[in-house]
């Protein structure tokens, strides 16, 4: 039952717990319902309270007794007027008593007949409340053995009451005080709205480390692993410094004054004995810890969210070889925007119709006939704009999403090529595929994808940039060789930016090598360019592939490809990316006159 503050407006026998608005409410309070009842049957009162210093108040009013009594108006005042002093009062008869009499009312009106109340305290002597017993009708004197029950009811609570304290603030596996009490702390550590503190927090290993030893040795090994921990930390501690379990894995560190500053040479110390290997249930690990720092200032506290920043430099500093890290607020900034805008693709790739293909004409120099369309995804999200493939095709590498968006461009990529198909245009399509797509699943993908869209697996070509072609050689190999094996044609994108190895070129199953942009751009202008295409063009051709120059985007730099002997070219000056609705014209409208004259410039 959840009662705002002193409104006690049950009519039913039963308990409930009031706070002070603003506040969570607080939690339960272990076994006061149990002391209530005992109190409430021994002295006979149809009501028993408590009132803690905090002010959240818990209440019991046992069956039987007709109307409950409400702490509210004048009795929740007297009670709390009487936990404020903290003295033991017994009221046998509280009829002709002003707390509990209306002005000019008769003691027939008295809201109360009986009062009685018992201090609580904290083992330490602090007050921590009082126990209330009350009830409608006078009593006769309280005898000694209802006078110790009320006592022993309110050292209960008090027991109680302190141990309520405890679990709000303690973590129970590590007995290190948690989240709550880091920021209850933390806001009596910045009074004034003016005070700055520095903050601390350590991610103790890599989350996904972190669950790994979980998985592998259990909870309690895991559990043990951060007391182990907890006391290399507190080992280099100062005093009044206070330490907080703030997650799994994860500490926080108090400054024991907010103007506290910690020297680079104490970090590094700390990072060092982090580092060092712990020796956890006899078997011995070595964590990758990350230690963040952050300036706070009090006004940042609501809303600031001080400990997601702080755990940020921590995390951060994790892959640092320094091991510590202040928060970078541009940073933080942009891994959010990062995170951000891979939630919002996931939800344009299962949701959304915010991507589309753009599709790029690539022409064979000799006859000027368009060989192939590469599909170029864009994305248009609808606060963000045109989010350029630049940016999201990386995260969805980092996010795992690369699949789906493989799978969303096989889709989207061979429905068109279809329908081009259908109405009879000779073209084949090149999609881009990243290294995480690069697996034995591509084949059965693209066979499924070709199968479902009735296109002949001859009519498609897969660019993989060279890095991507030339890492885990081996298996890679094997991967583009069952590809090439089914007729799909294979091509090394971004050529001449990687560090091919030659022998490992000469075996790779590709048909074509595309030479990247940043080396097509300038050959009009760079003589050093043009020699270093030119042998590139014949390496290409010794090994056997068909060579694409991309990023041919003047009449110049056509020209100066001609002479090179390449066989394809694609770039602006040719055709921009096209949306699918404007290919067939295009197509149409460079698809006549004689093979020398076809080709812009
Ligand atoms: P890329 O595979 O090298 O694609 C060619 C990029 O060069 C495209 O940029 C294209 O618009 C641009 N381009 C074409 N002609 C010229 C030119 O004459 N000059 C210049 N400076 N640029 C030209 P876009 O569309 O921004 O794509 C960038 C990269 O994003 C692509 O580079 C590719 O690596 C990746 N990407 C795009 N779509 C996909 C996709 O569907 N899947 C995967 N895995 N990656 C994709
Ligand atoms: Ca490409
Ligand atoms: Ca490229």
């Amino acid at each position: 039952m959840k009662m705002t503050q002193g409104s006690l407006a049950s009519s039913r026998a039963g308990a409930g717990i009031a706070w002070p608005a603003g506040d969570a409410e607080p939690h339960a309070l272990p076994g006061f319902d149990a002391v209530a009842r005992l109190a409430a049957t021994t002295l006979g009162t149809p009501l028993v309270a408590l009132l803690l210093a905090d002010g959240s108040a818990f209440w019991y009013t046992p069956p039987g007794h007709g109307d409950p009594i409400r702490l509210d108006g004048m009795l929740l005042a007297a009670c709390r007027q009487a936990t404020r002093r903290g003295v033991a009062e017994v009221v046998h008869d509280a009829r002709d008593d002003a707390r509990f009499l209306p002005v000019d009312a008769d003691p027939a009106h008295a809201v109360i007949g009986f009062f009685a109340c018992e201090p609580v305290f904290a083992l330490n002597g602090q007050l921590l409340g009082a126990l209330f017993a009350v009830d409608r009708r006078p009593h006769p004197p309280l005898h000694a053995g209802e006078r110790n029950a009320l006592r022993d009811a309110a050292s209960l609570a008090g027991t109680g009451a302190a141990l309520r304290h405890y679990l709000d603030r303690t973590d129970p596996a590590t007995g290190l005080p948690h989240r709550n009490a880091f920021f209850a702390d933390l806001h009596t550590h910045l009074p004034g709205a003016d005070d700055t503190a520095w903050l601390l927090a350590v991610e103790v290993a890599p989350v996904a480390r972190f669950n790994a030893f979980v998985r592998a040795m259990g909870h309690s090994y895991a559990d043990a692993l951060m007391h182990a921990v907890a006391a290399r930390v507190q080992a280099w501690m100062t005093p009044g410094m206070q330490l907080y379990q703030v997650g799994t894995a994860r500490l926080a560190l108090l400054p024991a004054h907010p103007h506290d500053e910690l020297l680079p040479a104490r970090l590094d110390e700390f990072v060092a004995l982090l580092r060092e290997p712990i020796d956890c249930l006899g078997v011995p690990l070595t964590l990758q810890p990350g230690v963040g720092l952050l300036k706070v200032e009090a006004h940042e506290l609501r809303g600031g969210d001080p400990l997601r920043r702080v755990m940020n430099a921590a995390h951060v500093a994790q892959d640092s070889v320094r091991g510590w890290a202040v928060y970078d607020r541009t940073q933080d900034e942009r891994q959010r925007q990062d995170f951000f805008l891979v939630t919002e693709l996931a939800a344009a790739l299962s949701e959304r119709a915010e991507l589309e293909l753009h599709y790029q004409p690539r022409v064979q120099l000799a006859s000027g006939r368009c060989v192939a369309l590469e599909a170029l995804a864009r994305w248009r999200h609808p606060t963000l704009g045109a989010v350029p493939p630049g940016v999201f095709v990386p995260l969805a590498e980092q996010a795992g999403l690369m699949r789906s968006l493989t799978d969303w461009v096989l889709d989207h990529g061979l429905a068109q090529l279809a329908a081009w198909l259908r109405d009879g245009l000779d073209v084949q399509l090149s999609l881009n595929v990243s290294s995480a797509d690069l697996d034995a699943t591509l084949e059965t993908r693209l066979t499924a994808a070709a199968r479902r869209h009735a296109v002949p697996l001859a009519r498609l070509e897969l660019e993989f940039t060279e890095s991507t072609a030339m890492r885990h050689s081996d298996a890679n190999r094997c991967h583009l060789a069952a590809l090439r094996e089914a007729g799909v044609g294979i091509a090394i994108d971004d050529f001449g930016i990687g560090y091919s190895n030659l022998d490992a070129l000469r075996q790779m199953p590709a048909s074509c090598v595309k030479i990247d942009k940043s080396l097509v751009c300038g050959l009009d202008a760079s003589r050093h360019d043009a020699a270093v295409v030119r042998s590139m063009v014949a390496l290409a051709h010794e090994l056997g592939f068909r060579v694409v120059m991309e990023g041919v985007e003047t009449g110049r730099v056509l020209e100066a490809v001609r002479g090179m002997a390449c066989d394809e070219v694609q770039g602006f000056h040719i055709a921009h990316p096209l949306p699918a609705a404007d290919v067939a014209g295009w197509l149409r409208e460079h698809a006549s006159p004689p093979p020398a004259d076809r080709l812009p410039g």
